[in-house]
Order: structure tokens, then C-alpha cells, then sequence
């Protein structure tokens, strides 16, 4: 009870009330009031309402519990000594043992600065300071161990340390030196208030002083145990102030392990709350429409992944729950075949369907194909962008509304509120990672029982990040390629080959095939982009002349029927070369293409690249994908070109590019807002996310509605979670 006793004799914190602390001595994984945690950092010794202000500014540090969250980025290992000679300037820290032979000023009236010469039996090396002279010279002793720690750099080939932290051999054995000592981010407005990174480590070990003796616990025991985790308190002890290293690991597993089972649990409750409370459209038969477009119209036999899938899907809308599933499939894998034929056997049930895509472009191929594929069957297909004109969109409002448009095709304008269905039962998102979560939403407002939905991408997502990001959504994948496609040969060319790219392109088109051309989107300045595809474009007119050769240009900025008319003469064979911005990254389909050269190829995510070589690859020809770069490449942009150069494995890609890039600027996750990880990270800790996963999964089973009493803590944190989470429960 000490401690507690000292909190109240320090005035300035909150009373903890004594018999609640005991209390939660005796069941302390049940749920303590998160007071001491939810405290203003003003309160804590050492901060006060100045320092107070610029923690939250500065770092977002409004509560204690805010304090214990801001983790150290990386340690300092105080218990490993170098010596003198092994100092070399790569190492981002040294500690070394010995003695300081001299103290020399140095320099002129302007500019004075104080020489030391540091040895150690192995050898020695220069010490430098450029303030405070005076003080080293009447406290530091010559001629006596010191404990010596610093960033080495090398100047005039001479090894040296610029203002080292010294500390006497005598009295080091039992400072802070020999731990693993924490380092913080902070800022320069912190600094100037003297919170540097030891200003913070100050904090923090004010803050532990003050620990209440029963911590808020938010696993159950079970869990603790059956993964081996520390407590929570231990963790929060030993990720500030490492006893050793296996403690600080235990503490950072720990905490990875909470943040990534909290996430899990909250992806999980929605699915469950959502398959509770939303009763599905039951697709009880296999109809006409499905039977005579599978004997009758289908053009090619389909993959047994395409088969499988479509099994899946037919399986959940029969069920009686609502759908949702994600599906995966590389470029060129057939994912709207699958769609298509899903949406016959909704069509068969009696109910509408509508497909979106992310782009007029998209949307108008898509229509193309649909209409193609499906021939005199007699089904009504009609198709809504922002460029329909307004009797026509009026017509197709009151036929949506009527019944009689059976699949409706679009881009975001289908979500606008003016359209209402009589009966929509199944809805494709094609390319839904372009899509944000609110949009994703809105749809399930056009008719009072949300309709199944198929979300589409052909950006392979690593299992753990989907677990993640979809993690309530079911996955399916296709995972095999219609027959004969051949393999896009990928190679890397530099800007002083372009010739014979060049070359190859004239040889290529005089087979008769196209060339895609695409330049980068440098998001800082649009004007530059437009002007740097103009210039290409000029370019390679000179260097195309016509009429031999005939190039056409498409980008962002264009209106939507000149796109569509650029397209349209490229999709006819009527011009050889397609000279464009990312603007035909996603879906565009046209076989007859054959090369793609991606220009600045080392400004393109691994995503992107992938998605744009899919561009080819599409008919029976051999095809390349050709990426350009200047000679000079940084370490990330050769890493992703040699991935692409020797894979063609989207998945493998996608492994890759998270490695790289890391979750947060995987798209689609920046606007999710899903990812609340401090620690964690989905890409290098896979395995402890599978491991949150199945918790999670086991946890539900056992104990869906959190009513055992050693769940409480759990419930607790989730309460939280899901209701700064809001109406995002509802989202597919
Ligand atoms: P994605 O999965 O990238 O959306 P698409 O659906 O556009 O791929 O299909 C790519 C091409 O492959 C299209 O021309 C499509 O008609 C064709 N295709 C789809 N399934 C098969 C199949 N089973 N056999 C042959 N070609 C197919
Ligand atoms: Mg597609």
C-alpha cells in the first residue's frame, strides 16, 4: 500500500481509491477503472501545464496512457563496450572504457573549440566539444577510468566523438548505464522545453514510480498463458526500461500481441454481428439465364479456379446469410467471367445487379464485354458514369426503379442517392481497393437488406495483411491462369538503350501488335506531369513519323469522351501506339497490345508495375514489358525493378512491396483507418499475427458475447474500441 500513499502525498495526482486498488490486487484481470492511465499528462511530476500543452501539440500525448504508449524507436545497449580501435564510423553508437590523456583549446577569437584525446590499451581517439570547454576543462580528470559513450564520425581520416557523455568507471556500476536505455522520438519544440529523448526517459520513469500496484490488465489469463505473454505492467516496465534483452523482447511481444488481437477482435465481432443481424437473399435455384449462357454463350471453357469460385459464391448466396467476399485474382486471371456469371444466377432468383468500377474506362469496357458476352439472351444492361446525359440517366432511374434494368454497370455515379433499385441482390466491386470505405458503405443503403457483395482486386494482398485489412471479409482466390497465355518477358532498360527499344517497337508493330507507352504521375505538381507526358509524346511522334505510325494520348485530365475516344481508336487497331499516364493502370483490356514501357519505371510502386505490365500479356502473342530508367537507381527503386524483372508471381510481388513499403501505403489502407498499430507491424510480424488471429477466433467460439468473468478485461477494451470505431461495424 506504500505507493499508493505516496500518490496521495504528492498532490498533484488524482485520489486512487484505496480499497478499489486492493480490490483489484486480489482479481486483477478484471477490468480496473482505466483512471490512472486516463490522467492528464499535466499531473505528472515533472510536465505541469506548459510542458503539458506541448506534449499534446507536439506528440499527441494527452494522458498518461498516452506517455506509456509513445515507445522507444530503438535502444542503446549500455552493457556492450568497444574498444578504441574497433571504433569506425558506421556504428551508430559506441561506449567505450579508458582514460583521457589531454584537454587542448583549439581555434581562433571567432571560434574556439576543446581537444581531447581519449586511449584505451587498444589504442585512442579525439574527443570534441564546441560549447561548454570551460566546464570539461575544471570537472573532468585526466588520467582516469571513464565510461565514455557517443556517435563515432570520421574527420581527416582521424576517428572522433563530438560532445561524448562521460561518466567516472567509479560511479557507473550502478547508473542507467548498464541497461538497455530507451531512445524516443520527440521534436524540436519538445526539445527546446528540454524534453529531448532523456527528457522523455525522465518521464517515464516518473511515471513508473507512480505505477498503481494492481495495473490495468486487457487479456484474460488464459491467453496469457497459453501464449506465453508477459503481464501487462511487466510489459510496460520492460519496453521503457529493459532489464535485458529478453525481457524487452517479452515486453515488445507483449504489446505487439494486444495491439494485433484487439484488431483481429474487432474485425471479427463485425463479421459476427453482421452475419447476426443481416439476414441474406437466398438464391435458391440455378435458372435459365445461368444454363443457357453456360451451354450456349460461354467462349471459352473455364478454369477450374473460375469453377471453384463461382461454387463458393453460389454456395454463400444460398445460405441465408448475406454475403461478403473478397476475390483475389492476378491480372488476367478472369475475375469478370466469374462476376458475370454470378450475377445470372441473382438475375435467375429475381433480383437486380449492378457492377462498379473505378474508372469511365473501366466501366464503358466492362459494358462492351457484358454486352458482347451475353449476345440475344435479352437481358437489360444499361450503363450509368458521370458522362450520361441526363434524359438518358433519368430513363435509366425509373427502369432501375421499375425492374426492368437487370444489370446495371457504373462508376461511382451509381452510388449517388437519386439511384434506387426495385430489387438489387448482388453487387460486383471491381478494383476495389480504389475504393474507400464510405463509399463501399453507401451501397448498402440502396435497398433495406444489403445485398450480397463480390469485391474484386487484382492486387494480390500477403495473407496477413488481408487477414488485416479484410479481415472480416470471407477470400477467395483464383490462383491459375486461362491456358496458353504466355509469361510477359520483363526486362530493364537505361535511358541510353533507347534506340534499340526503340527498334524492337517498330519491329513489333510491324507484326501488326500495339505498344503502351506510360509515363509517371509525380504527384507534387500536375502541370509538370502533363508536361512531361506532352514532351514524351512529341517525342515519340518525331520518332514514330507518321502516317506510318499513328500515337494516340490519354491521361487524367482529359475529357471522358475524348478518353473514350483515344481508347476506342487504340482498341480498333486504328493507332500503333498508346502514349499515357497511369490512367490505363487498372483493367484495361486490350489483347492485340504486346509491349508496355514504363518510363522513370523507378518512381512506380511494385503494385503499380504489376498492374500495368498485366496490361499485356492478354492475347496469344509473346509479350513484353519494357521498364525504363535512368542510370542511377536508389536501393528500394533497383529492388523493385529486379522483383519485377524476375518474377511474374503477383503474390510474391505483393510480399515484397509490403516489405518495402510497409502496410500504411499499401492502398487502400491509408483511407481505412483501420491499422492502430503502435508495434506492430503486418509485414514483419506475421507471425504474431496469425497467432491474435486464432486467439481471437478460439476466443469467439468459446465465449461469443464476452460472459465468462475472466473475459471482462477483454470486453472491456473491445467496448472501447468498437465505439471509437462507430458506424464502420457495418462496413463490408
Ligand atoms: P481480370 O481478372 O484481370 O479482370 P479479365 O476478366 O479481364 O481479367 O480476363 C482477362 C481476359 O481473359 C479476358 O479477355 C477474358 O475474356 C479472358 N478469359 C477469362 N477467362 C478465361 C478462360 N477461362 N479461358 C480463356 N480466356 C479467359
Ligand atoms: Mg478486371
Amino acid at each position: 500500500m506504500s505507493e499508493i500513499k505516496d500518490i496521495h502525498l504528492s498532490g498533484s495526482f488524482p485520489r486512487i481509491d484505496a480499497v478499489q486498488a486492493l480490490k483489484h490486487k486480489v482479481y486483477f484481470w478484471q477490468p480496473m477503472s482505466s483512471e490512472f492511465l486516463d490522467t492528464s499528462i499535466e499531473f505528472l511530476k515533472g510536465v505541469g501545464p506548459q510542458r503539458a500543452e506541448a506534449l499534446k501539440k507536439e506528440l499527441g500525448i494527452f494522458t498518461f496512457g498516452d506517455l506509456l504508449h509513445h515507445f522507444p524507436f530503438r535502444y542503446v545497449d549500455r552493457t556492450k563496450f568497444y574498444t578504441a580501435a574497433e571504433a569506425t564510423a558506421d556504428l551508430p553508437y559506441i561506449q567505450l572504457k579508458g582514460q583521457i590523456k589531454s584537454l587542448i583549446i583549439k581555434g581562433d577569437k571567432r571560434r574556439k573549440y576543446l581537444i581531447g584525446r581519449f586511449e584505451d590499451s587498444t589504442g585512442g581517439i579525439e574527443l570534441k566539444w564546441f560549447q561548454g570547454a570551460k566546464w570539461i576543462l575544471s570537472s573532468v580528470k585526466l588520467n582516469t577510468d571513464y565510461i565514455l559513450f557517443g556517435k563515432p564520425s570520421e574527420f581527416n581520416g582521424q576517428i572522433n566523438i563530438v560532445h561524448p557523455e562521460l561518466e567516472l568507471a567509479s560511479e557507473a556500476a550502478t547508473g542507467i548505464a548498464s541497461t538497455l536505455q530507451a531512445v524516443y522520438n520527440s521534436t524540436e519544440k519538445l526539445k527546446a522545453r528540454g524534453i529531448d529523448s532523456k527528457g522523455i526517459l525522465r518521464l517515464q520513469k516518473n511515471l513508473q514510480l507512480i505505477f498503481p500496484t494492481s495495473f490495468p490488465e486487457t487479456l484474460s489469463i488464459d491467453i496469457l498463458k497459453e501464449h506465453h505473454l508477459v503481464d501487462r505492467k511487466d510489459a510496460f516496465v520492460n519496453i521503457h526500461f529493459p532489464e535485458n534483452v529478453q525481457k524487452q523482447k517479452k515486453a515488445e511481444v507483449r504489446i505487439k500481441f494486444e495491439e494485433l488481437f484487439f484488431l483481429q477482435l474487432k474485425l471479427l465481432t463485425q463479421k459476427l454481428i453482421r452475419t447476426e443481424k443481416y439476414r441474406g437473399f437466398v438464391f435458391g435455384t440455378v435458372g435459365d439465364y445461368f444454363n443457357r449462357f453456360y451451354t450456349e454463350h460461354l467462349p471459352f471453357p473455364l478454369t477450374e479456379a473460375q469453377k471453384r469460385v463461382i461454387r463458393e459464391i453460389r454456395q454463400d448466396c444460398g445460405s441465408g446469410k448475406q454475403m461478403n467476399r473478397l476475390l483475389q485474382g492476378d491480372v488476367g486471371s478472369g475475375k469478370t467471367m466469374v462476376a458475370l456469371m454470378c450475377m445470372l444466377i441473382a438475375i435467375d432468383n429475381g433480383y437486380q445487379t449492378s457492377l462498379m468500377a473505378p474508372t469511365e474506362i473501366l466501366a464503358n469496357q466492362h459494358a462492351e464485354s457484358l454486352r458482347g458476352f451475353l449476345g440475344e439472351m435479352g437481358i437489360q444492361i444499361a450503363l450509368l458514369t458521370g458522362s450520361t446525359k441526363a434524359a438518358q440517366r433519368r430513363k435509366i432511374h425509373e427502369q432501375l426503379k421499375d425492374g426492368t434494368i437487370q444489370i446495371l454497370i457504373g462508376t461511382h455515379a451509381l452510388i449517388e442517392d437519386t439511384v434506387q433499385f426495385k430489387k438489387l441482390g448482388f453487387v460486383v466491386i471491381d478494383e476495389q481497393h480504389r475504393f474507400g470505405v464510405e463509399q463501399r458503405s453507401r451501397l448498402w443503403t440502396k435497398s433495406d437488406q444489403p445485398p450480397h457483395v463480390l469485391v474484386m482486386t487484382a492486387t494480390p494482398i500477403p495473407r496477413t495483411l488481408a487477414m488485416t485489412l479484410y479481415g472480416d471479409l470471407d477470400v477467395s482466390v483464383i490462383d491459375e491462369m486461362p491456358p496458353g497465355r504466355k509469361l510477359v518477358k520483363t526486362v530493364h532498360r537505361s535511358d541510353s538503350h533507347r534506340l534499340q527499344v526503340w527498334g524492337f517497337l517498330k519491329k513489333e508493330i510491324e507484326l501488326g501488335r500495339q505498344v503502351y507507352i506510360v509515363y509517371p504521375l509525380i504527384e507534387e505538381s500536375e502541370k509538370v506531369d502533363l508536361k512531361n507526358l506532352q514532351d514524351g509524346y512529341d517525342a515519340i511522334c518525331k520518332d514514330f513519323p507518321a502516317p506510318k505510325y499513328r500515337v494516340s494520348i490519354l491521361h487524367g485530365r482529359m475529357k471522358a469522351a475524348d478518353k473514350d475516344f483515344e481508347m476506342q481508336r487504340f482498341l480498333r487497331k486504328e493507332t500503333n501506339i498508346l502514349v499515357a499516364t497511369t490512367v490505363i493502370e487498372v483493367g484495361v483490356n486490350v489483347p492485340n497490345a504486346s509491349v508496355m514501357v514504363i518510363e522513370n519505371a523507378e518512381r512506380f510502386g511494385l503494385s503499380q508495375l504489376h498492374q500495368l505490365r498485366g496490361r499485356v500479356g492478354r492475347g496469344a502473342d509473346q509479350s513484353y514489358c519494357i521498364l525504363m530508367t535512368g542510370a542511377k537507381l536508389g536501393n528500394d527503386g533497383r529492388l523493385r525493378i529486379k522483383t519485377m524483372v524476375e518474377t511474374n508471381d503477383g503474390f510474391k510481388i505483393a510480399e515484397t512491396d509490403l516489405l518495402l513499403r510497409g502496410p500504411g501505403d499499401t492502398e487502400g489502407t491509408r483511407q481505412s483507418g483501420m491499422l492502430d498499430l503502435k508495434l506492430a507491424d503486418i509485414a514483419k510480424d506475421q507471425q504474431i499475427v496469425i497467432m491474435a488471429r486464432d486467439s481471437g477466433i478460439k476466443l469467439l467460439k468459446e465465449d461469443p458475447h464476452f460472459q465468462a468473468p475472466a473475459n471482462q478485461s477483454i470486453r472491456e477494451k473491445l467496448k472501447q474500441i468498437m465505439q471509437r470505431a462507430g458506424n464502420w461495424s457495418r462496413i463490408s
